[in-house]
């Protein structure tokens, strides 16, 4: 036998039946975004290189040591594959003026790649589901995708999941901070690590999120941004919170809440929770003013937030809504093999009505006893099995039996009009 072939490391498989969760969970988002008037944009998973080290910042984690990057052998273009997806939706506004006729509100799903060491909740292809409101201003569209989360939150029956807030102001007001914080560290330099002495020019307000326990208390004593903010800075800041304060959002303000990406400003937010260890932050976001135009658009104000997906899907397993699995409403049995066309062009009308229908398919030794296609219908977890028998058949019937509630309840449906029968087995037992 040939060698087998392994997945690359840090990218995982998605089959049944764990991915009918993952579906149950894009249904929720769907519906929530649907009801946000939030509409779905699809852009490419590979970009220019350029984009992510003008977009995210050079001094960040993810261009430093994250990016899949490679050149393309055919035309020597330098391309990235996505390590996020603002940046792309971003692109995709400016390139095709999607803002000329007003605001937008996009919504995107699909898999991001960062070369990151893979462990519980950090892989290599993992999946984001974000939310992007592009050309409005005020704190009230913050606002509204922190409800926006909040709602996926109650829909997917998550209690645990806490809200961080802070502001980072305007880059002036950054830039004052920055000063003292510069000044603060260089004071405090024995006791910086070697990421925050490599970062203290470059990026000191990263060195703000270390998680070194070491450097702790360095940073508690800190100058806090939130004491540079202007008049115009606060008030947006004091408008987000009105506005969760009605809601009755809970929230902390963690003024050492950065982000790890130079485009934010003003409102950033994570959504964490205590249960998955220290891969707690479920979802994360802020507001990028001034992205659109860094990346050669017309400016326009925007926020936004993105989900790591295998993270809630963990908290969902561990304390969420019970996810309906998938089943057929009925289950096919076939004795004969010669009653197949007549099988097939059933279930076919029964479909057409609506009806989710599983066929028994023989494997190499045929179709099998029906004792142990029985055993397939049940474990299919059909609530009806549908028995192609040569008695119902001579009588031009099929013989509807249930095998949940009322198991055994039996009853002899005629094949030349499927429709009219179909709606019974939509039901949950023979009526
Ligand atoms: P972290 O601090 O955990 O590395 P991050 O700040 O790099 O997160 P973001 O870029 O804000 O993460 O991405 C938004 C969300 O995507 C994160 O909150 C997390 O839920 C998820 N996420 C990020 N990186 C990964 C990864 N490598 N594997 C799985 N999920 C991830
Ligand atoms: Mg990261």
């Amino acid at each position: 036998m040939a060698d087998k072939l392994s997945a690359v490391k840090g990218m995982n498989d998605i089959a049944p039946p764990h991915s009918a969760t993952w579906e149950w969970l894009e249904q929720q988002v769907r519906t929530l975004m649907a009801r946000y008037a939030y509409r779905n944009i699809r852009t490419p998973i590979v970009e220019p290189t350029a984009l992510f080290v003008r977009g995210l910042g050079e001094v960040t984690d993810i261009v430093e040591k994250e990016m899949y990057s490679f050149e393309d052998k055919l035309n020597g273009e330098h391309l990235t594959l996505r390590p996020e997806n603002t940046a792309g939706v971003v692109r995709a506004v400016a390139e095709h003026s999607l803002l000329y006729d007003g605001p937008k509100r996009l919504y995107y799903m699909g898999p991001m790649f960062r070369h990151e060491r893979p462990q519980r909740g950090r892989y290599r292809q993992f999946h984001q589901i974000g939310a992007e409101a592009l050309g409005f201003a005020g704190p009230d569209v913050d606002a509204e995708l922190i409800l926006l989360a909040s709602a996926l939150w109650q829909a997917l029956g998550l209690k645990d999941v806490r809200l961080e807030i802070n502001s980072l102001g305007q880059p002036a007001e950054r830039r004052r901070h920055r000063e003292q914080l510069v000044a603060y560290l260089e004071r405090h330099a024995d006791q910086l690590d070697e990421d925050a002495r490599r970062r203290l020019h470059a990026n000191p307000l990263r060195i703000l999120d270390t998680k070194n326990p070491a450097m702790q208390s360095l940073v508690e004593g800190a100058p806090r941004l939130i004491d540079f903010l202007g008049e115009a800075s606060l008030a947006h800041f004091d408008g987000l919170r009105a506005i969760l304060d009605a809601n009755g959002i809970a929230y902390t303000i963690n003024p050492r809440l950065v982000r790890g990406l130079d485009y934010y400003n003003l409102s950033v937010f994570e959504f964490i929770t205590g249960s998955l260890g220290a891969q707690g932050t479920i979802c994360a976001g802020g507001r990028y003013d001034d992205l659109i135009a860094q990346i050669g658009g017309k400016p326009a104000p925007a926020v936004g937030w993105a989900l790591g997906v295998e993270r809630v899907l963990e908290l969902v397993k561990e304390q969420g809504a019970e996810v309906p699995a998938l089943a057929p409403d009925a289950y096919a049995i076939v004795p004969d093999a010669r009653s197949m066309p007549l099988v097939l062009k059933t279930l076919q009308a029964l479909r057409a009505a609506g009806c989710g229908v599983q066929m028994h398919a023989g494997g190499p030794d045929g179709l099998g006893s029906m004792k142990s296609q029985f055993k397939k219908a049940d474990a299919s977890g059909a609530r009806f099995a549908l028995i192609f028998g040569g008695d119902e058949l001579a009588q031009g019937k099929v013989a509807v039996k249930s095998l949940r509630d009322g198991a055994g309840a039996q009853a002899l449906q005629p094949l030349d009009d499927p429709r009219s029968w179909a709606d019974a087995l939509k039901l949950q037992s023979l009526a």
